[in-house]
């Protein structure tokens, strides 16, 4: 995906459709912050940005496992801030503290789905199946429109619930 907020937004109808199970910080955080790598990688000048992160060893493993702790204390230390935050952004939430596991399970699903949508719509990613392999074995060329065009679905359906949401 060329626009990281689209791997957030592509997930967010989970949360309208079960918000006492769905974990919107964890989810959009885990979704989003997979691409402070290409980023580190675009601002120190180096050709090839995405790696070891975008790979499910990492993404399935300790990523999740970072977001969790990150997303566990922030709703406990800033349960007020995230309330304010929610309701600002019109997420219309029944809570903003989620039990660990759920967090845990939002993490996993957010870096899961960033490394799978990534790895068919961008060439140069080597590190997907890492350290089973190197290279992009899933890389659909031209046709990773059609995963782009699934995603872009997922945005729009994800906005429409956003804009219904109760
Ligand atoms: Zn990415």
């Amino acid at each position: 995906m060329p626009l990281t907020p689209l791997h957030a937004l592509s997930l967010m109808f989970i949360y309208f459709k079960d918000k006492k199970r769905v974990d919107p910080l964890a989810l959009t955080v885990s979704a989003t912050f997979i691409d402070l790598e290409p980023l580190y990688y675009l601002l120190v000048g180096e050709p090839l940005d995405h790696r070891i992160w975008h790979g499910f060893a990492l993404a399935l493993t300790a990523y999740p496992i970072l977001v969790t702790i990150g997303v566990y204390f922030v709703e406990r230390l800033f349960g007020k801030k995230l309330w304010f935050a929610y309701n600002a952004l019109r997420l219309k939430p029944k809570q903003v503290r989620y039990p660990i596991l759920i967090v845990y399970l939002c993490s996993l699903l957010g870096g899961f789905t960033h490394v799978f949508f990534d790895m068919f719509t961008h060439k140069d990613i080597p590190y997907v199946t890492y350290p089973l392999a190197y290279g992009n074995p899933f890389y659909l060329g031209t046709a990773s429109i059609i995963v782009e065009m699934t995603v872009i679905i997922l945005v729009v359906y994800s906005i429409l619930e956003w804009t219904k949401a109760k």
